[in-house]
């Protein structure tokens, strides 16, 4: 999407950093949660006190140390970032409707959207309404492995 929407300058690669105040945390998070995740092949780096010292010499020195996480990135502007999709999106013959999608119906071939004034039928649909779209697809049979917190979709 990045590439095809020329959206690179809204996305920053300087890595992050996850400080631990306290050093038994810290050594409890190495043998536990972070060694689940460089497990499972997130690239992370272990640095003592110093090393942080090092790396962020502005940082007031109340950690332990942390984890440096260097393939991570992050948008300077999430509504920037939207825009530009949705420019390259009606730009390219997409129409954009806002409204609430009440249910969805397979047909065949295709699929039918009810939307609160009209049903439209579309030859494919992707479902993408977070959290809600478990509910759009519980009707259809489909059992979606999705579990939400606060926060976190
Ligand atoms: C306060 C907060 C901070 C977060 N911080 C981070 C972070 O720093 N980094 C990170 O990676 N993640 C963060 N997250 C999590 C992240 O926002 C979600 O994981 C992500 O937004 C999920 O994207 P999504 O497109 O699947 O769903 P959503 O962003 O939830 O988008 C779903 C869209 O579908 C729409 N919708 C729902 N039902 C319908 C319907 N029936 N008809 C039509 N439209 C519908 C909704 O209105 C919404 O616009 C944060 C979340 C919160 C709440």
């Amino acid at each position: 999407m990045l590439k095809i929407s020329g959206a690179h300058d809204l996305v920053k690669a300087q890595g992050c950093l996850g400080l631990f105040a306290d050093q038994q945390d810290f050594e409890n998070a190495q043998q536990g949660d972070l060694l689940e995740r460089r497990q499972q092949g997130v690239n992370l780096e272990f640095l003592n006190a110093g090393q942080v010292a090092d790396l962020e010499p502005d940082l007031a020195a109340f950690h332990a140390g942390g984890v440096f996480y260097p393939d991570t990135r992050f948008t300077v502007s999430p509504l920037g970032l939207c825009r530009r999709y949705a420019e390259h999106f009606t730009n390219n013959g997409g129409k954009i409707l806002r409204d609430q999608a009440l249910s969805v119906t397979p047909k065949i071939p295709g699929v039918s959207v009810k939307l609160t004034d009209e049903t439209l039928d579309f030859d494919h649909l992707v479902i993408c309404a977070g959290v809600a779209s478990k509910e759009l697809l519980t009707p259809l049979g489909v059992k979606m492995p999705m579990v939400s917190e606060r926060g976190i979709t």
